[in-house]
């Protein structure tokens, strides 16, 4: 039987290991390596920060979830891929060296969160992008009795994108922050939390960004919505900060400019996994982020498929291009193994729904200019947040099998 590894159980990972047992039913035998033995919502997370919700709840427990669908679930920590003998090794509680062969890999290791590259993180640092972080952030902000905050994201370490994958170029592009969703949904977030804990008033609030404003992958138009709203609410905004030191009260940056912060909420710098440091390396770009063509297979290693934030092409790293990705991969897969399959085409769209959970509301973007489109939405309404709370429910219903993924992200 034709063995698929799929190495990563969040949303691409998840997303190929489902889909890849629908295409292909018995003909395959899946297996995923995951170092966690749950799969955490990540975009609810912000909503642990804040104390509206416990990670707990949004935890999906591989080993059930998987074992019911057929798939085989391996707890353990991948420490490289050897694409030229088609071996993976990984390490489990009880193992240091095992290894395990495939004939199809989907790597989807997702990227890494790089704290090191900020001095003080650990006395200082503040965030909700895992889930004892959100809780570690919430500890604070219960404490918190006015000052100053800082909202932010660190550097993107992306490389320049070379080798470049075999895709349409505008597809991929250089960004400043990987991801700056989180920063905008945490901006609509904690202003509430802070007037119902009655320290608002005494609060000081800076959104600041690594670009030369803060969302520079939507539309002008868009980002100036976005900044009026910031201006009537009397934050400060500092573009073109990129953060190297967080101290006990500021936060500095490369250049030595300096906002005032007691708390300093991040989007940690994000890098390649680590894993691919100890990986056949003609699989990976410059930054380490996987070279593929447009059905996410491998330049170099047809048989070796990237889904999600590993991949070279998803930009931003958003988890609705991590489904779509993971998707299309396994839909190329079922055709070369014989199962005619449509492949969707790669439409990359930058769909995020920043949920401002305690007025019953949220603002959605959506929005294709990065890549050349002309959408450019951002709109403001109760529904969207029902959309995003379907978001959070329709992932546990599911056990992380998001096919209807795509009518639950816009507005
Ligand atoms: C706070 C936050 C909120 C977000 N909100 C949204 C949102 O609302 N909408 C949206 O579309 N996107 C959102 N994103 C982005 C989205 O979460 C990511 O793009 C998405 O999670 C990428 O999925 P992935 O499966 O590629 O990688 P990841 O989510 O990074 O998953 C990688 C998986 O691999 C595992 N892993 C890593 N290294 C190893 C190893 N060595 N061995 C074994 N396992 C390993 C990890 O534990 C993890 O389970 C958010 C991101 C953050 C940080």
């Amino acid at each position: 039987m034709v063995r698929l590894l799929v190495l990563g159980g969040r949303f691409a990972g998840l997303t190929a290991a489902y889909t890849a047992k629908r295409l292909l039913g018995d003909s395959i035998d899946v297996t995923l390596i995951n170092d966690t033995p749950y799969s955490a919502f990540r975009p609810n997370m912000l909503h642990v920060g804040i104390g509206i919700a416990k990670a707990e709840d949004y935890e999906v427990d591989l080993n059930s979830a998987l074992t019911a669908k057929g798939i085989n679930f391996i707890l353990g920590r991948v420490t490289g891929v050897d694409a030229k003998s088609n071996k993976v090794s990984y390490s489990t509680k009880d193992t240091e060296d095992e290894a395990i062969e495939y004939d199809y890999l989907v790597f989807a290791l997702g990227a890494k969160l790089g704290i090191e590259h900020i001095k003080g993180w650990n006395e200082y640092g503040a965030s909700a992008c895992e889930p004892e972080l959100a809780k570690a952030l919430y500890a604070r902000l219960e404490k918190f009795e006015g000052g100053n905050i800082a909202i932010g994201s660190g550097l993107f370490y992306q490389g320049t994108l070379t080798p470049r994958g075999n895709y349409p170029k505008n597809w991929s592009t250089k960004i400043d922050s990987a991801c700056e969703g989180p920063v905008f949904e945490l901006s609509l977030m904690i202003p509430p939390f802070l007037k119902k804990k009655g320290v608002l008033d005494k609060t000081h609030i800076t959104i600041f960004s690594p670009g030369e404003e803060i969302l520079t992958d939507i539309s002008k138009e868009s980002r100036n919505i976005v900044k009026t709203m910031y201006s009537n609410q009397g934050f400060d905004m500092v573009w073109n900060f990129k953060i190297k030191e967080i101290d006990k009260d500021k936060i500095i940056s490369d250049d030595g400019k300096e906002i005032k912060a007691d708390l300093a909420i991040i989007l940690p710098p994000y890098e390649a996994n680590d894993v691919v440091k100890n990986s056949t390396s003609d699989l990976f770009d410059d930054g380490g982020f996987m070279v593929t063509d447009e059905h996410m297979r491998s330049l170099n290693y047809p048989n070796v498929y990237s889904c999600g934030d590993s991949n070279q092409m998803t930009v931003p790293k958003l988890g609705a291009l991590a489904t779509q990705t993971a998707r299309i991969a396994m839909q190329d897969l079922a055709n070369r193994l014989g199962v005619p399959t449509k492949i969707d085409s790669y439409a990359p769209d930058i769909i995020c729904i920043a949920d401002n959970p305690l007025e019953n509301t949220a603002i959605s973007i959506d929005d294709t200019t990065l890549y050349g489109g002309d959408k450019s939405i951002v709109q403001a309404s109760p529904a969207n947040h029902i959309k995003k709370e379907l978001f959070a429910k329709y992932f546990m219903w599911t056990n992380g099998d998001m096919v209807l993924d795509k009518y639950l992200g816009s507005g």
